[in-house]
């Protein structure tokens, strides 16, 4: 075998040349002559492989992770040491120099190319969509059969905001492009999916109730070809709320937490708490509102008994006494609630 460029016959061959042949025009890496990488001029993020990277880089950095990010190896290169160095900057142009050293085939090689980089500011899909007010869920607060209470909307409206904030660390679509107060409640338009669910839950934990989400076919993406979906996510606050009164499979039951795993009851005859369920909502019965209790005074307590004015009657009333009843001395106020032409006696939750 022979080289076919020099003719010596002494050596391997690779591509048809003898190794100094082969080696001659040898390029030890591939990089472009030019290298353009877009920037987001609101969010620094950067395109890079057909995505936008959300990096937030100073431009050099950009510059050196774009001519690392540019190159590619060929075999058979070994032990590549490379530097890169930025000789001119003209505005967003970068003129730069990569120098490498390797060893190819056995013999140490050392190489330079130039390549300009360019910086080209442009808007992120992410922030345009945030400057035309973009959003991919409505989260419609309403209550069940009643108005929601100005306390209700504050507490919402503090947990949309604080938890908005929070997600758009990660999420830049975290935000709020509008808030529309209806005459059934509020709408909260949110970015991304993603950060309306969470915003959900967060409202839930503070405040309880039921959602249903229906997605709705919007278009389609142009650049993807996938379906655009918004969804309205509807959360439905319970009838009750803390203090009411609740009927649930013959029990009457104090609410006294609302939270996002269910409704914390005390029975007022076990002194039991327990929690129940969203699922089932339906089978509680509201029996009585906070409005309704009563104050009255304990007027006698014999051994398992005590008594207490009616409060509006203020005939004697015999109760059984319970656990917490029968802590109770003669003469103390108590709170009462009628139920079905029965009293009750309340627990003050706030003081536990
Ligand atoms: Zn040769
Ligand atoms: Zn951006």
């Amino acid at each position: 075998m022979f080289c076919v460029r020099c003719g010596s016959s002494d050596s391997e061959l690779y591509e048809g040349l003898c190794r100094d042949c082969f080696l001659e025009d040898y390029s030890i890496l591939r990089i472009p002559d030019r290298i353009e990488v877009r920037v987001c001029s609101h969010c620094r993020a950067k395109f890079i492989s057909g995505q936008w990277l959300d990096e937030g880089l100073p431009d050099e950095e950009i510059v050196y992770r774009a001519l690392e990010d540019s190159i590619s190896w060929d075999e058979p290169v070994e032990n590549p040491e490379i530097e890169l160095e930025i000789m001119q900057e003209r505005g967003t142009i970068y003129r730069c120099l990569v120098e490498v050293d390797a060893e190819v085939l056995g013999k140490r090689l050392s190489q330079e190319y130039e390549v300009e980089v360019r910086i080209t500011n442009t808007v992120c899909p992410t922030c345009s969509k945030q400057s035309s007010g973009y959003y991919e869920a409505v989260i419609q607060l309403r209550a069940d059969g009643r108005e929601l209470a100005e306390t209700e909307i504050e507490t919402a409206d503090r947990v949309v905001q604080r938890t908005l904030l929070k997600l758009s660390r990660r999420d830049k679509l975290a935000y709020l492009p509008q808030r529309v107060e209806v005459k059934e409640g509020v709408d909260y338009y949110i970015g991304s999916h993603k950060s309306a669910r969470k915003v959900v839950d967060a409202i839930r934990e503070k405040l309880g109730g039921i959602t249903m989400e229906s997605p709705r076919l919007m278009g389609q993406d142009k650049s993807t070809g996938k379906g655009l979906y918004r969804t309205w996510i509807s959360l439905r606050l319970a009838n009750f709320r803390v203090g009411d009164f609740l009927s649930h499979h013959n029990r009457i039951l104090a609410v006294i937490d609302l939270r996002k795993k269910g409704v914390s009851v005390r029975d007022l005859e076990t002194r039991e708490v327990k929690n129940i369920l969203w699922g089932e909502y339906e089978d509680m019965d509201v029996v009585g509102r906070a409005d309704d209790v009563k104050t009255t005074t304990v007027t006698s307590r014999s051994p398992g008994m005590i008594q207490i004015l009616h409060p509006e009657t203020f005939e004697p009333v015999d109760l059984e006494a319970d656990s917490y009843t029968s802590t109770l001395d003669i003469g103390e106020q108590v709170p009462v609630i009628e139920i079905d032409k029965r009293l009750y006696i309340i627990e003050d939750e706030a003081e536990e």
